[in-house]
């Protein structure tokens, strides 16, 4: 008999966005291996060993595979063990190759879902990411490609998409925003930035795709980039404040 993984989202940072079901979870965990962004109020819902495997972002990040024997070793050791993952484990949280491995192994694995990025960050701002009669579509992408692995069709998606939600993509603005214009979107394409979204220290941006480089500039948090007329609201206002600064000076 081996234990059960859960896969738990632990949403985009503040404690209190996690769900009920990912807290009964946590407390009855035997051992938890978490993200390392993953907050200290969240991981004190544990009494179980906790382990971290990793940054959110991708940087230095323990080896996919390893990660993958270590949860299979563990519940044949537990009854309870617990992947936390920030935001939610299905959105770019590599969940199905775990899944597969553990499966493959025998292992029962559940999900518990968390609040994602983009769901977060809209909440943040107030801005829905559909609009009724105007903005209908939503894609979530990266361009983030991992080597070896087939280019990504981010671009057509979000040419395609009324509004589209850029993850992992904060560090290369420049790149992004060129690549789209180059695809053909507007260079006026309404664009906001958000930095930890959901956190109080959380800053965000607004104005245009042509602009998008200036913008991310200094966000070195987890970072989201959203773009579709949804925010061409924000980006006016955002430009009007501008200009009226550069007038008082
Ligand atoms: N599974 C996570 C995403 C993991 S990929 C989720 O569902 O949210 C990591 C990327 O998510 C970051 O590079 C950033 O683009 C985004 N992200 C995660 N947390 C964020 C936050 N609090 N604010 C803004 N972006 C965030």
């Amino acid at each position: 008999m081996t234990g059960t993984v859960y896969l738990v989202g632990a949403g985009p940072g503040a404690a209190d966005l996690l769900t009920l079901r990912a807290a009964r979870v946590l407390g009855e965990a035997d051992v938890v291996f978490h993200d390392a962004l993953v907050p200290a109020e969240i991981l004190k819902l544990s009494s179980g060993r906790r382990i971290p495997v990793g940054k959110r972002s991708g940087r230095f990040a323990t080896a996919q595979h390893f990660i993958n024997k270590r949860l299979l070793d563990a519940a044949r050791e537990h009854r309870v063990v617990v992947r936390l993952k920030g935001g939610d484990p299905m959105i770019f949280g590599r969940a199905h190759e775990e899944i597969s491995f553990l499966l493959q192994h025998g292992v029962r694995v559940e999900v518990v879902p968390g609040v994602t990025a983009a769901l977060a960050a809209s909440a943040e701002l107030g801005i829905s990411l559909t609009r009724r009669g105007a903005a209908r579509t939503v894609a979530f992408v990266t361009p983030r490609v991992g080597q070896g692995e087939a280019p990504s069709t981010w671009v057509r998606t979000v040419l395609a998409a009324d509004t589209a939600a850029i993850y992992m993509g904060a560090g290369e603005s420049g790149a992004i925003a060129s690549t789209l214009i180059t695809g053909g979107l507007a260079a006026s394409t309404p664009v906001a930035v958000v930095e930890n979204a959901s956190l109080k220290h959380g800053r965000r941006e607004f104005g245009a795709l042509g602009d998008l480089a200036s913008l991310a500039r200094g966000f070195e948090g987890p970072t989201l980039i959203l773009l579709g007329e949804v925010f061409s609201e924000a980006a006016a206002a955002a430009r009007r404040a501008t200009a009226s600064t550069a007038r008082a000076r």
